[in-house]
């Protein structure tokens, strides 16, 4: 029979690329939504649209029970759950699974041992990734601790087990802060994720943040599309991010990507996945893997021309990959812009009415939002209110197609990045791909200097 019907578990962008290709495919769409979304596009636009509950998202985009029933009087096949709220919660695939709907998504399984940073380490270094030296799983006993930093030098990182959204994490520089900040991370990782279990890292000086696509079909087929560098961050989080990495020779792509393309296909993994890997003097360090679609995942689709929300639906219908690793080809260069709502030099947040709206256009210039002239940005969710990928043959190519197309957006109403970006892309570091995940950090504080 196949999916004829999707209830999308999601809101803002994220819910229209997936109304958009479900649409494409000839299948028919559900939106949930809070009280405060009640006039978001996403709801505009779907077939069907049901209200979930009140503005805050553990009652309404987290409430799991009204996001089944709402499946239920629908009549939706499948459940996709896009990034962030529910789309890496275990529990809530195997309850879709078990309601009879399909779940747009990787096995359970999966998702829980990924989910935990300790196993998803111990498991990639299994399947033959290269790890973060680090303390072999959890850690509970300082002493151990103070051995195993010794050992692979400060400073070193503790990183909360159930850690996620760049936040759990603690650099520590000499013996003496070890046991107080192991405690301190324990403490507030038990506060923010319900789970105190830490572990230890060497902290790396300048890496670069890169990352792969992969794919499997869930019965031990699996691919890889290439690397996307998410170097450009600030307190953890993307904010530009690029395929391919500047620095990642075709060589070397080839040879990680048939790293992690094995991994998968050893695990029998299904649907969509990224391997993050921190980069530095040209060795690969795994450090977590996400089991969803991710917000940069346009930049890929830009160089390889496949459409991943498809192939996620078509993996979750039980077809096979669309595409093999031999048919995919590396063209081109993209670069994503976040565009968040928030003051572009001191990053408070800036929701409100959009008094007008104009996107940029032209070719190969997408843009991803559910953005309109008249839009009230709720100020209850996250502050991402698009993403402007740009593509061009060269890199070059692209970051001058880039200046345009941001001079041509128009968001009025509302503070927005764009100036950030604007900014950003014209130092001579980002023009010559000279960046880590220090960078955008460190000149931000020469700016304000
Ligand atoms: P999260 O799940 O919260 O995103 P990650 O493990 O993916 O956590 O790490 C997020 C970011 O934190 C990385 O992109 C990198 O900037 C930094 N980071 C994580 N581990 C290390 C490390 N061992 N050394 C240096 N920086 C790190």
């Amino acid at each position: 029979m196949g999916i004829s019907r999707i209830l999308i578990a999601n809101r803002g962008e994220i819910a229209l690329r997936i109304h958009r290709a479900a649409h494409e495919m000839g299948i028919e769409t559900v939106a949930v939504h809070s009280t405060a979304d009640a006039d978001a596009m996403h709801v505009r636009l779907a077939n069907h649209a049901v209200c979930i509950g009140p503005p805050a998202a553990k009652d309404s985009y987290l409430n799991v029970a009204a996001i089944i029933s709402a499946a239920e009087i629908t009549h939706a096949d499948a459940i996709h759950p896009g990034y962030g709220f529910l789309s890496e919660n275990a529990q809530f695939a195997e309850i879709v699974e078990a309601h009879g709907i399909t779940w747009i998504g990787p096995k359970p399984e999966h998702i829980r041992t990924m989910g935990d940073k300790v196993e998803a380490k111990r498991t990639a270094g299994k399947l033959g990734m290269p790890l973060v030296p680090g303390s072999d799983g959890a850690i509970t006993d300082p002493v151990e601790a103070a051995k195993i930093a010794k050992k692979i030098g400060y400073p070193v990182i503790i990183k909360a087990a159930s850690g996620g959204g760049g936040r759990g994490m603690k650099v520590c520089t000499s013996p003496d802060q070890l046991e107080t900040l192991m405690q301190q991370a324990g403490s507030e990782a038990k506060a923010a994720f319900g789970d105190a279990t830490v572990y230890l890292e060497k902290y790396l000086g300048n890496p670069r943040h890169i990352e792969f696509q992969v794919f499997g079909d869930g019965n031990g087929n699996a691919i890889h599309l290439g690397e996307r560098d998410c170097s450009l961050q600030r307190r953890h989080q993307k904010v530009l991010e690029e395929a391919p990495s500047p620095v990642i020779t075709p060589a070397e792509r080839d040879r990680m990507g048939g790293i992690v393309a094995k991994a998968m296909a050893d695990m029998g993994y299904r649907g969509a996945g990224t391997i993050e890997f921190l980069w530095e003097d040209g060795e690969f360090y795994f450090i977590e893997m996400n089991t969803r679609l991710q917000v940069e995942h346009p930049v890929t689709e830009a160089i390889t021309g496949v459409d991943l929300v498809r192939e996620q639906i078509r993996i979750a219908d039980g077809k096979p990959l669309s595409v093999t690793q031999g048919d995919l080809e590396f063209k081109g260069h993209a670069i994503e812009c976040r565009i968040n709502a928030e003051d572009p030099w001191n990053f408070t947040p800036s929701p409100g009415m959009i008094t007008a709206y104009h996107p940029a256009g032209g070719m190969h210039v997408r843009v991803d939002s559910g953005l309109y002239s008249g839009y009230k940005i709720p100020p209850y969710y996250d502050s991402m209110i698009a993403k402007l990928i740009v593509y061009g043959r060269t890199r070059e190519g692209c970051i001058m197609r880039l200046k345009r197309a941001l001079e041509e957006m128009v968001i009025e109403g509302v503070k927005t990045s764009i100036p950030l970006h604007q900014t950003m892309i014209r130092e001579p570091d980002f023009i010559h791909g000279d960046y880590s995940i220090k960078w955008l950090e460190e000149w931000l504080a020469t700016r304000e200097a």
